[in-house]
């Protein structure tokens, strides 16, 4: 199998189309080794209305990164149907709206990079040709950046963003592996988040933190709101950063 990336500009056509009448249909949504980032996680269990812990227990799997001891995610898999994504369905997905990032982004992949003089993120991004879809050579009239703003993946990506500079500063702090409960505590914050908002909540884990009372409902109240103040409280908690939130 020749699988082959081929860099492209975001001004480049996209010469590509998915879609029922491609025979390939689904394809792409079997024999997964997908990792799931944390708003994956947060958008899918909200389309299901699960709690995180319902929703991990049910569709995901975790590791532990051999190198980092952070947690990794995803979806669980099931040689019952051929390694099949749980939410793949004759008709497409059953989750198009709230899938995951990789989802929206194949066959495009896209890294990023800081610019040294301002700081700003670079995006670069590169098609994955893969011998089994047969999306391409189709011309249809729009550019690369059309065709993403089409996958309505921009906040995936700005908040994956945010988890690719949490793990980057784990590893310039601590470098090597996490110890179990550091490993837990990091699950808990940024996969876990309804029991993030308990322990917040019930059990008074930001007690010490002198958060204003207005600041702590906020937090509870979104999901997405949650999720940023934890990667910050993960930034205080484990790598020693000041806590940095809009309180
Ligand atoms: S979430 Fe949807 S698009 Fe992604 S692998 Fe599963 S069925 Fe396919
Ligand atoms: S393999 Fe390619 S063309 Fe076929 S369904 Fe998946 S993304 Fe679309």
């Amino acid at each position: 199998m020749s699988d082959d990336m081929l860099p492209v500009a975001l001004d480049d056509p996209m010469q590509f189309s998915c879609g029922p009448e491609n025979p390939c249909f689904n394809q792409c949504c079997r024999d997964l080794n997908q990792a799931l980032t944390p708003y994956d996680i947060l958008r899918m269990k909200a389309a299901l209305n699960l709690s995180s812990k319902a929703f991990l227990r049910e569709y995901t799997s975790r590791h532990t990164g051999p190198g980092s001891g952070l947690p990794v995610l995803a979806f669980k898999a099931n040689p019952a149907t051929d390694y099949a994504c749980p939410f793949v369905t004759a008709s497409g997905c059953s989750i198009y709206y709230d899938r995951p990032a990789s989802c929206r982004m194949y066959p495009l992949a896209r890294a990023v990079a800081k610019d040294r003089a301002t700081g700003e993120i670079v995006e670069y991004f590169a098609l994955i040709e893969e011998d089994h879809c047969k999306g391409f050579g189709v011309q249809d009239g729009v550019t690369i950046a059309q065709w993403l703003k089409g996958q309505d993946v921009a906040l995936h990506n700005a908040q994956n963003d945010k988890i690719l500079e949490l793990i980057s500063l784990k590893n310039q702090i601590r470098p090597g592996k996490l110890d179990p409960a550091e490993e837990d505590i990091f699950y808990m914050a940024l996969y876990d988040l309804d029991d993030f908002k308990y322990q917040i909540a019930e059990k008074g884990l930001l007690s010490s933190l002198k958060l204003s009372g207005e600041y702590v409902k906020k937090i509870l109240a979104d999901d997405l709101t949650l999720l940023n103040f934890g990667i910050a409280w993960i930034k205080y908690q484990l790598f020693g950063r000041d806590l940095e939130v809009e309180d």
